[in-house]
């Protein structure tokens, strides 16, 4: 059954050096071959880090045409195949009949990455087989470093066998499948003595002999592929028990340095899963692992969850992190996406996870926070003319991906959540999450069912939310009140209040806080898509004051005007100056300038920043600028600072002072944006730390505190961020009297 031993390296290097075929005979066979539907694989694998070599064999039953001649299957360029075996049905009552050794040939396009496997079938077959493949070759691809420096991707590798670690994912494609397959899985992996393997399933056997352990998993909800990693791993597990009476395995695969944080994850774990059981329904898999990778990543895997050493070590605990990959079990790893066709997976994690969980823990303020980052990510990432629809979304390749494909799509979760209620919109998640387990689905399924579960149409709302691009630009229009003596003789206000979209315009609520003497309430607007709604609202108190959407609950493109300034209002600006103000070469802020002329060395001129010294030619007119301020020169810039931020921003020796409190000390840095005075909706950017040992700390990571107006930092820790209140859209409340 098994493969005795590895053949030796130099065997392998002959098989692979013999190469792939690539005739115009073979193109023909390879689009006359059926495609079979998988049903099961049943592997037995051997994997030496030490030599890169992985030796298998899967036994793959699946079912396909009584008519077909031929099938075919992919496999990694890297593999070769030995052997591929009819496995004869057997039969109760007959003698068994024997196997058939079956001729194949392997394809490969010369500019892809995958081979063909053709295998030709005999004349008579069943419409259900099972062929024993034995194959063989190396996995040596080790991850490079991310391309993107600024944008969190994990390093990219085909796969790799090696003594830092072992990790085979679907693009290893290190046994023999289809396109669009879902298949269990059963699995024998064999790795050397102090080594361990983790992959999707439930290990029901494990055994050691002299030179090897092998354990035993087995996957038996069908799956779009199989990911399997090993390394030499400290385990630590625990019991999760589920007010539904569901018990889940919860485990952690950390190396030595980290294994003392096991408690921590295996925690958090069991407080997701309290959460988002009740949510989404029993959870789909019989355990939960969270596995060091050796590169930086973060995977969502079925059942576990492949996280790089560097963030387990910083805690990797929260909603968006964790809390987002095991929302993901069930989202996206029990109802999968359709390839190709949309990713609504991510929009509605990153909703339930990295929003819902404030309101869940009922942290309006996180909740509030949430809301805004989708908002000024979208306003900022996102120009019209680069805008696409949400349905248009497959993966993240740019920070425009993110603010369309995460964060509006998770926003739109939101709205229709409030179209619909609560009660419907629930009872609609939990409904899906079941009914299409272990299934695909795209937005068309989600329309369907949220349109079921709430017993009305909702093809506008997807139509203008998910098909269409875009978002309504919104004002407040006239404000006014009159009051009418009721029966009683108080008085009854009625407040009308107007509101205007730009450009393309929407249906939708929109929230209004109405201030009154003695009260506050907020009441919703329904605006039908026009240019101009009004509506009504009858109060039993005076009202003052009317605000559009100030808690910033409604989804729609705010201009730059109307963000606070932050550092990436300077980011996402153009023309862009950054400003020397410093006389060290050494200084860690030259870095800075290093880092951004680096960044930008492929950009056309036009678009790069313009990099003065601060005694230089004068600032441009336009654009954003970003002072990088070195110790010994706060008062070459104080004009400037002065200009745009007025009082609230004083630099002083030893520290400055931001809106009245003072900050000092050599360990005291800070990151600090005023809106440019000159000109409306760009901003004026300081980085400047009291010594060069405080700025050395964050000038690294200053790019990760873009959403703040100012960030304190002592000793390169953050002890204060805050936002400087955007305008908001309000009016005093006009009284007409009536004649
Ligand atoms: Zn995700």
């Amino acid at each position: 059954m098994f493969i005795g031993k590895p053949l030796p390296l130099s065997n392998i290097i002959v098989l692979l050096l013999i190469p792939a075929v690539f005739l115009g005979q073979e193109s023909v066979a390879l689009s006359a071959a059926a495609r079979p539907t998988i049903i099961s694989h049943n592997l037995t694998v051997d994997l030496i880090p030490a030599t890169h070599e992985l030796a298998a064999q899967d036994q793959v039953e699946f079912e396909l045409p009584r008519h077909a001649a031929s099938i075919a299957f992919t496999l990694s360029p890297n593999l070769r195949v030995q052997s591929i075996v009819l496995k004869a049905p057997s039969v109760p009552g007959q003698p068994m009949r024997p196997d058939t050794v079956l001729t194949f040939s392997s394809v490969q396009h010369p500019h892809q990455r995958t081979q063909h496997i053709v295998v030709t079938l005999p004349l008579d077959h069943e419409e259900r087989m099972t062929l024993d493949w034995s194959y063989l070759g190396l996995m040596n691809d080790p991850p490079k470093e991310p391309r993107h420096l600024r944008f969190v991707t994990p390093s990219e590798t085909a796969g790799h066998i090696g003594l830092e670690g072992v990790y085979l994912s679907s693009e290893s494609q290190w046994y023999p499948d289809t396109e669009r397959s879902l298949s269990t899985y059963r699995i024998v992996a064999r790795v050397p003595l102090e080594w361990t393997v983790v992959t999707q399933g439930r290990k029901v056997r494990e055994e050691k002999n002299e030179d090897r352990v092998s354990s035993t998993w087995v996957v038996k909800d069908r799956s779009e592929a199989l990911t399997l990693v090993a390394n030499k791993f400290i385990t630590k597990s625990k019991e999760w028990k589920g007010s539904n009476d569901q018990q889940v395995e919860l485990a952690t695969y950390f190396f030595p340095d980290n294994a003392d944080l096991a408690d921590e994850y295996l925690d958090a774990t069991a407080k997701y899963l309290d959460a988002y059981v009740p949510i989404l329904g029993d959870y789909p898999f019989e355990k939960f692992a969270v596995v060091e990778n050796f590169f930086a990543s973060g995977l969502g895997m079925p059942s576990f969850t492949l996280l790089g050493s560097g963030s387990i070590k910083r805690h990797y605990v929260q909603p968006y992190a964790l809390g987002h990959e095991i929302v993901h079990s069930w989202i996206g790893n029990s109802v999968f996406k359709v390839a190709g066709r949309g990713n609504w997976v991510e929009g509605l994690t990153t909703y339930l996870a990295n929003y819902y969980w404030h309101e869940l823990s009922h942290d309006t303020r996180q909740a509030y926070e949430q809301r805004r980052l989708m908002l000024y990510g979208y306003s900022v990432y996102v120009t019209p003319d680069q805008d696409y629809p949400v349905a248009q979304f497959l993966r993240k390749r740019e920070k425009k991906d993110d603010a369309i494909g995460y964060q509006k799509s998770a926003f739109v979760f939101h709205l229709l959540r409030r179209e619909i209620g609560d009660e419907s919109f629930w009872r609609a998640v939990k409904t899906f999450v079941s009914q299409y387990r272990n299934r695909p689905a795209d937005w068309g399924v989600i329309e369907t069912v949220f349109s079921r579960e709430s017993h009305r149409s909702l093809r506008w709302f997807f139509e203008q939310w998910i098909e269409q691009s875009g978002a309504p630009t919104l004002s407040l229009g006239d404000v006014s009140a009159h009051y009418t003596v009721g029966d009683d003789g108080q008085n009854i206000w009625h407040l009308t209040v107007r509101i205007q979209q730009a450009g393309k315009l929407f249906r939708m609520l929109v929230p209004i806080r109405i201030t009154m003497e003695e009260t506050t309430e907020t009441r919703w607007m329904a605006l039908s898509a026009s240019s101009e709604d009004f509506a009504e609202f009858i109060l039993s108190h005076r009202p003052l004051q009317v605000e559009l959407d100030p808690e910033l609950t409604t989804f729609r493109r705010l201009a730059r005007v109307q963000l606070p300034p932050m550092l990436n209002g300077y980011v996402t600006d153009q023309p862009r100056t950054v400003v020397q103000a410093f006389a060290d070469p050494t200084s860690p802020l030259q870095q800075v300038v290093d880092r951004i002329v680096d960044q930008e060395s492929r950009m056309p001129e036009s678009r790069k920043t313009k990099v003065v010294t601060v005694d230089g030619v004068p600032l441009p007119r336009g654009g954003s600028v970003l002072i990088l301020l070195g110790a010994e020169d706060q008062r070459t810039v104080q004009s400037i600072v002065q200009e745009s931020c007025g009082d609230l921003v004083k630099f002083g020796t030893g520290g400055v002072q931001i809106d009245g409190q003072m900050y000092d000390g050599p360990a005291m840095a800070v990151l600090v944006s005023c809106r440019r005075a000159s000109t409306p909706g760009s901003v004026v950017t300081v980085l400047y730390g009291v010594t060069p040992q405080a700025v050395a700390k964050i000038a690294r990571l200053l790019f990760y505190y873009g959403w703040q107006s100012y960030v304190i930092f002592d000793g390169g820790v953050v002890v204060k961020r805050e936002v400087w209140q955007p305008p908001s859209d309000w009016k005093e409340v006009r009284i007409d009297t009536i004649q």
